[in-house]
C-alpha cells in the first residue's frame, strides 16, 4: 500500500514538470507568434506600396521647378524630393537625393 502511494506521488510530480515544460513552451511560442504577426504587417505593408508603386509610375515628374526630382521617393513613398548635385565625377553629373541616398549618374 505505501508503495502504490509512493508510485502515485511520482506520477503526480511528474505530471507537474510535464505541464512546467508546456507552460514554458506555450509563452516561447507566443513570443514567436507575436514575431510573426509583427514581420506579416511589415511585410504587408511593404506590398501596399509595392501594388501602388505601379500607379505612382505614370504621375512621376522628373523635373518639378527646374528641380530634378527622386524617381525612388516618388514611386515607393509618394513623396517628392529634389536631386542635389553631388560633385563625384568631373566628367558626369551626378544628383543625390537628400532623403533616400538615391544616386543618379548623368553620363555625358
Ligand atoms: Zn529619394
Amino acid at each position: 500500500m505505501v508503495q502504490m502511494t509512493d508510485f502515485r506521488m511520482t506520477l503526480k510530480y511528474e505530471a507537474r514538470d510535464i505541464a512546467y515544460a508546456e507552460q514554458h513552451r506555450a509563452t516561447e511560442l507566443k513570443r514567436a507568434i507575436t514575431l510573426l504577426d509583427e514581420r506579416k504587417a511589415k511585410l504587408l505593408t511593404e506590398l501596399d506600396e509595392a501594388v501602388s508603386a505601379r500607379a505612382r509610375r505614370d504621375s512621376y515628374h522628373p523635373i518639378i521647378d527646374d528641380t530634378y526630382q527622386c524617381p525612388v521617393c516618388w514611386i515607393k513613398k509618394s513623396e517628392q524630393s529634389p536631386l542635389v548635385p553631388s560633385a563625384r565625377s568631373s566628367d558626369d553629373d551626378s544628383y543625390r537625393c537628400r532623403l533616400c541616398e538615391h544616386e543618379v549618374i548623368h553620363e555625358m
